[in-house]
């Protein structure tokens, strides 16, 4: 390795950890050293492998309105990047209405009586507006009506989130919904298709998707990591972070089993969750601080993966299940993402998502009961019959989702005022920044940090890699 050169560590081998790697690597005055502590590459937007079908952690698609991010993803994947247009519906009180809203369809489910309901509940909250709506339930209580509200978002957001729409901060819905509305709703339901291009991104209906799962994707990222010279050590957690208090100095990373590396760097980027990275910190900092990051909440996911003896199912990418007669929230269709995802194309992969705080004694339930209870939901709900389930797999991810209670805005505030004093750490994507961020969120708030950080760079005299270094990771991810 060249003197000059910087050295990075970067926390975390998913999607805004290897976009840093990438972008710190092109620049090719510094280099790259990811720890993981999975044994896998892809974070989230992982994909796992059971008996040739293949299940990301929740369908992750690929979208955005950024150029920049997609000319990312063309120049990573783009001989197997499937356009795709996006099948969504929502299943409610025994009927499946389509997403984006089409109007028949809603009257069709919801009858007459009840969508004069809706239109005079939404037109009461557009002459009567909430004041100062803190809560989810207030924000699209003044966009939808109260009615639409309590049967398209309440039942659904409570079961991913585990805590009621009141309690829940305004925040998310601002960051997912922005300025969406009813009215826009059924403009576009009506005259969409003559605005295609000034659709807001949460009716987009378009999106792309590698052959063999998101998690395929970021694999092929990390070759090309490895490939600029970079390395990634996978059973890598960190466990310390070292700083004089003003700085990161090093970070002690390692295995469950106890043996770990320490890894000393000029600048450290990082997507583990803000919480574990304050209570890492050492020094400790003052209890206050301590005392925030354990108020940030995570909720858990758990995903009933099974294999379905039918080669055709449902015909969406993703069913989302309102109905309060099961537990599950979503299912994810593999088989309409990508063929190749199934070992059979007689059989059908369907991911189950359940929501949970990993105190909850759900959480504690084991495979065998999750596959029973997958199968016995899919039968209530008239998917297909228990005995159509012939195999399956969990996964449980603890740290799925960032919690946006009410008052998470002001622990953040004291967690990111804290860690101010140390311009070498570099917070990014979405549990590293406590946002929830989809993928190319998380690969714009990577990339804004590396070009921070380009900023700061002394000018260096621009030298090539040398090509003997270059393929010198420290482990090659899997393929
Ligand atoms: C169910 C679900 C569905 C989703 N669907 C979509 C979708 O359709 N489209 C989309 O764009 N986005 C989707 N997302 C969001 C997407 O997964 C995230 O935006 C993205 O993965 C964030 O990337 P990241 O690198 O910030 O974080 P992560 O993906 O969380 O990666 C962080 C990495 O850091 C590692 N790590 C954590 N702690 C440590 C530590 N102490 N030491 C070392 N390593 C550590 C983790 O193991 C992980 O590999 C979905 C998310 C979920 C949960």
């Amino acid at each position: 390795m060249s003197t000059q050169k910087k050295q990075a560590v970067i926390i975390g081998a998913g999607p805004a950890g290897l976009t840093a790697g990438i972008e710190l690597l092109k620049t090719e005055q510094i280099d790259v050293t990811i720890l993981e502590r999975d044994a896998v590459i892809g974070g989230l937007a992982r994909t796992n492998e059971y008996k040739g079908y293949r299940y990301d952690i929740g369908p992750h698609h690929f979208i955005t309105s950024s150029d920049e991010v997609m000319k990312w993803w063309l120049d990573v994947m783009s001989d197997d990047f499937h356009p795709h247009k996006r099948y969504t519906r929502i299943f409610y009180n025994n009927h499946f209405f389509n997403y984006p809203l089409d109007p028949y369809n809603v009257i069709t489910g919801l009858s007459l009586l009840e969508c004069f309901k809706c239109v005079f509940s939404y037109i009461k909250v557009r002459l009567f507006p909430i004041k100062n709506a803190k809560t989810f339930q207030d924000w699209i209580t003044n966009r939808f009506g109260f009615r639409l509200f309590s049967i398209f978002f309440k039942t659904y957001t409570e079961k991913v989130w585990g805590i009621t729409c009141d309690k829940i901060s305004s925040d998310w819905a601002a960051q997912r919904i922005k300025g969406f509305s009813l009215s826009q709703a059924i403009f576009y339901a009506f005259f969409g298709r003559w605005f295609k291009k000034n659709v807001p991104r949460t009716l987009q209906d378009t999106f792309f998707y590698p052959s063999l799962g998101a998690g395929s994707f970021w694999e092929r990222a990390a070759k090309r990591l490895t490939s600029l010279g970079g390395s990634i050590h996978l059973n890598h957690g960190v466990q310390k972070l070292e700083h004089d208090g003003s700085r990161i100095t090093a970070v002690m990373a390692g295995d469950a089993a106890g043996s770990g590396s320490r890894f000393e760097a000029d600048e450290f980027f990082s997507t583990m969750p803000l919480q574990a990275l304050i209570k890492s910190l050492s020094p400790l900092p003052v209890q206050e601080v301590i005392a925030a990051a354990e108020s940030l909440r995570y909720r858990g996911l758990i995903t009933v993966n099974l294999i379905i003896d039918k080669g055709t199912v449902i015909p969406d990418h993703w069913l989302y299940v309102h109905e309060k007669s099961v537990r599950m929230g979503r299912i994810g269709n593999m088989n309409n993402f990508s063929l190749k995802m199934v070992a059979d194309q007689n059989h059908t992969a369907l991911s189950l998502e359940y929501f949970a705080f990993i105190e909850e004694p759900f959480w504690q339930t084991s495979e065998a009961d999750l596959l029973k209870l997958g199968a016995a939901e899919l039968e209530i709900l008239g998917i297909v019959k228990a005995s159509e389930v012939i195999d399956g797999m969990v996964t449980k991810t603890a740290e799925a989702y960032p919690m946006y209670d009410q008052n998470y805005h002001t622990h953040l505030g004291i967690v990111l005022g804290y860690l101010k004093q140390f311009p070498n750490l570099h917070l990014m994507g979405r549990n590293g920044m406590h946002r929830y961020n989809n993928m190319d969120i998380a690969m714009l708030s990577a990339m804004h940090a590396v070009n921070e950080l380009k900023k700061n760079l002394p000018v260096f005299k621009k030298q090539p890699v040398p090509m003997k270094q270059r393929g010198q990771g420290a482990q090659s991810p899997p393929a």
